[in-house]
């Protein structure tokens, strides 16, 4: 610990965002970072606790503690290794994790856990910019190979940690870019995609292969990566999303948030949204919005729909509205269920809660939605009566979640066993699948989850893969 009465003379004090008014004239990423002096306060402020909760707090198990103390003393060299010891890309998730170590943190417990999401992020972006994040190129091959099946969080973890190891990777990929849902699905604003595209020259300089627009189970047989490479990776994500069914959700006006935003990021990208746009091209502009779903999902569809100039934008949620702040009792260092309101939702929104859509209101296309208040009793939603209500609406935007995998292509001609839930079965000691030379990571095996999770299921999926393939295995879990 730096010093031991950081957290009595500092109050919290996180990054923070450019004015809406100026941040919804663009893209790109709005949050304003701390200067080195104020970084070293707030690090001040750990107090090294016996028992760090937010190390177990968080997914990946960052040294936070440890790495806190580094950036007190200055030593920012031996944070960017420490940081790195436990997470591949910790620039991606100081700028989207939801940070549940800041849950865990002793000091949430007053409402001032330390700011260990920004310092974080603040490391990460010292080491790209003094150079010091080289690749790391293993000193001699294994001469195994390993195709991993997509390039999101997952994929990406577990290509680099196996190239490390010695293997030669290659990463399938169906998009015409690498990175998965961080790179078609969450907005550039969150995060700017130059980020993945420097992590894949690093992973290319340590011997990975990406071959992207290719879609296994259908431009490549499944059968031809189990004949071709010694172990394959299922890390293809959780990419089915739930769909609304009431009458009217065919008109053309209802909308999957995917197809939304990954329209917008190909945009952003300079690219011609049209390649990935069967439907057409879709913006919300001079539109009244309605988004379904209160999750990340939709706080992103109303982020980009405000960048685009919708008239107005609604966001429904089924469940009732959580608490503002929890009981920390009950809760800590648990990540607790409360109240979240995003950057994109202060920068404007009518949010509503305990809304069921009945009914899509339209002849050609949307004209309104109607909607009927519910209330939960016992576990069991009930409708209010004479609670009914029609939303004006031009364009609803599908944001409820995602039910697991795709099963067509590839989960279909690997033939693996599901779980219950529909997501690959395999659990997180091996990550084997049930065919030999198989196995899983990521949302595909854990469904809709988050990038840290996933970082954390490559990572440790890399060392089942080493083990069974040589026996034994240095890479860490
Ligand atoms: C809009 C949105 C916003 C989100 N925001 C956040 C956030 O702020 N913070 C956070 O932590 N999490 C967020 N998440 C969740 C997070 O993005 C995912 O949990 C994470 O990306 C999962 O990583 P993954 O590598 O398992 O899968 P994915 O990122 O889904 O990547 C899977 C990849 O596999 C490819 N693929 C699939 N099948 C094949 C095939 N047969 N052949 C070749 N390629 C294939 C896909 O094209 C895709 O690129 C968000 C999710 C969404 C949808
Ligand atoms: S729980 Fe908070 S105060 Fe304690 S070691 Fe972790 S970051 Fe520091």
């Amino acid at each position: 610990m730096g010093k031991a009465t950081g957290f009595l003379e500092l109050d919290r004090k996180d990054r923070t965002y450019a004015d809406p008014a100026e941040r919804l004239k663009h893209y790109r990423e709005f949050v304003i970072p701390h200067d080195d002096g104020a970084l070293k306060g707030q690090a001040s402020r750990c107090m090294n606790c016996g028992i760090p909760y937010c190390h177990n707090g968080c997914p990946v198990n960052n040294q936070i503690p440890d790495w806190n103390h580094l950036v007190y003393e200055g030593d920012w060299r031996e944070a960017v290794e420490n940081l790195h010891s436990t997470n591949n890309f910790p620039e991606f998730t100081g700028r989207i994790c939801p940070a549940p170590c800041e849950a865990a943190c002793t000091l949430n417990i007053v409402d001032q856990p330390v700011t260990i999401k920004s310092i974080e992020c603040a490391i990460v972006d010292r080491g790209w910019k003094e150079g010091w994040i080289t690749p790391q190129v293993p000193a001699k091959k294994s001469g195994r190979s390993v195709a991993v099946v997509g390039s999101g969080p997952a994929g990406m973890a577990c290509a680099q940690q196996l190239a490390r190891a010695g293997h030669s990777v290659t990463v399938f990929e169906k998009s015409d870019r690498i990175g998965g849902l961080l790179r078609y699905g969450i907005p550039d604003f969150k995060m700017e995609k130059h980020l993945i595209n420097r992590r894949g020259m690093q992973m290319e300089a340590e011997g990975v292969q990406f071959r992207t627009g290719v879609e296994v189970g259908v431009s490549v047989s499944f059968a031809s990566l189990q004949e071709n490479f010694d172990a394959v990776v299922l890390a293809g994500g959780a990419e089915e999303a739930r769909q609304l069914e009431i009458p009217g959700a065919e008109l053309p006006g209802v909308r999957l948030a995917m197809e939304f935003l990954t329209q917008q990021n190909k945009r952003n990208a300079g690219d011609d949204e049209l390649r990935a746009a069967p439907r057409g091209s879709l913006t919300a502009t001079g539109k009244h919005v309605i988004v379904i779903g209160g999750g990340d999902t939709g706080s992103d569809c109303v982020g980009t729909s405000n960048r685009q100039g919708a008239a107005s934008v609604t966001q429904l949620e089924i469940m009732p509205k959580p608490p503002e702040s929890e009981d920390k009792a009950m809760t800590w260092p648990d990540w607790p269920l409360r109240l979240r309101t995003s950057s994109s939702h202060e920068e404007g929104v009518a949010r509503d809660w305990a809304v069921l859509t009945r009914n899509v209101v339209g002849d050609n296309d949307v004209r309104g939605l109607e909607c009927v208040r519910v209330e939960w009793v016992g576990g069991k939603m009930q409708e209010v009566p004479g609670s009914e209500f029609t939303l004006k609406a031009d364009l609803i935007l599908l944001a409820m979640g995602f039910t697991g995998p795709r099963k067509q292509g590839m989960l279909e001609q690997a033939g693996v066993e599901l779980d219950a839930r529909g997501n690959v079965a395999g659990n997180v000691t091996d990550y084997r699948t049930s065919d030999e030379g198989v196995f899983a990571c990521g949302d595909m095996r854990r469904g809709q989850s988050l990038v840290v999770w996933a970082i954390r299921e490559g990572r440790q999926c890399a060392r089942a893969v080493d083990e069974a393939l040589m026996g034994a295995s240095e890479l860490p879990r």
